[in-house]
């Protein structure tokens, strides 16, 4: 539905900026018009090394003049942390990994990364130190191996291929004829929507970011490519703050924290076993099959 697909295409339509400003639009497949981004605040500094601390203190925001979009949302992710953001369609889980991103600033209350105000580190030094994996892939125009390259850009064949291994992606593309030297276009060179995925998680694990954003995806993948995936991102996500907007089952159960968002509040957060013991929203989510409830939301 559109109000599903929205608020994505907004993080990727902005990202795909960010992407073209560093590749040359000339490289990513779909450059859409974006609102202007507002200018980093003055005295803004870099922020190097971040170790991923993510903190949000009593942040409102809203889109549009009128009613909050999110409101009030306090939560706190330690370096590490896997947090799982999940609620019904149109909560604020988007928003949320917008605003952690820095596409859009709080209204009201602060973000501190590291312990710092994110208004006041630059949005080029934080995005360096951020990952996105998201529902639509962002493969370009190129090689395997140049948009694998592409989560660092100095990288050799060998990191690329490492990179490729840890994501089971690699015995895929040595498989195809040309390997990593296989060109993707529009019309995908044979790549299945599962694959695609292992080649976006690949080049995440390639950049090593300190923060991680992943938008699970929903679409039917085959079961086996579906085991490669799971497996691939529990590799990523070893190490690395990440924020999932997630729709599996097992992405939930495994994550540090879950973070249940309704109507642009959080109602409830915790681990899934102190969930269960409270006996409200999320348990009776769970007792009515979460995760098919989260999968039709798509
Ligand atoms: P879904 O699971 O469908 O992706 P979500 O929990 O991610 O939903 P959000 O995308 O954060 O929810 O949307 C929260 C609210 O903000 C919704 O009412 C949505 O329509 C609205 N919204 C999202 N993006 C924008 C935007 N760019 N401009 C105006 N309103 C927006």
């Amino acid at each position: 539905s559109r109000q599903f697909t929205r608020p994505l295409n907004d993080l990727s339509n902005q990202f795909n900026t960010l992407l073209s400003a560093v590749a040359g639009a000339d490289r990513v497949f779909d450059i859409i018009d974006t609102e202007e981004e507002a200018v980093d605040e003055n005295g803004a500094e870099p922020l190097q090394n971040i170790l991923g601390k993510v903190e949000f203190k009593d942040v409102s925001f809203s889109y549009e003049k009128g009613g909050d979009t999110v409101s009030q949302l306090n939560f706190q992710a330690k370096p590490g942390q896997t947090i799982a953001l999940v609620g019904p369609t149109g909560a604020g889980k988007s928003t949320i990994v917008n605003l952690i991103s820095r596409f859009y600033e709080p209204d009201q209350g602060e973000i501190l990364i590291d312990g710092h105000d994110s208004k006041k580190i630059t949005r080029e030094s934080l995005r360096k130190q951020m990952g996105f994996v998201l529902q639509d892939s962002f493969l370009f125009q190129g090689s395997i191996r140049e948009n694998i390259r592409y989560g660092r850009l100095d990288a050799t064949d060998e990191e690329v291929e490492n990179a490729a291994r840890a994501a089971n992606a690699h015995s895929f593309i040595q498989r195809l004829p040309e390997g990593y030297d296989t060109e993707l276009s529009q019309d995908d060179a044979g790549i299945s929507q599962g694959q695609k995925q292992l080649l976006s998680i690949a080049r995440a694990i390639l950049a090593d970011p300190a923060i991680l954003i992943l938008d699970e995806a929903t679409s039917s993948i085959d079961t086996i490519t579906e085991l490669k995936i799971q497996e691939a991102l529990q590799y990523l996500l070893k190490g690395r703050t990440s924020f999932i907007i997630a729709h599996r089952l097992n992405t939930i159960k495994n994550a540090d924290q879950i973070i249940v968002i309704e109507s642009g509040q959080i109602i409830e957060k915790g681990s899934h076993e102190s969930l269960l013991e409270q006996k409200g929203f999320y348990h009776d989510l769970y007792t009515s099959q979460l995760e098919k409830k989260m999968l039709m939301n798509s």
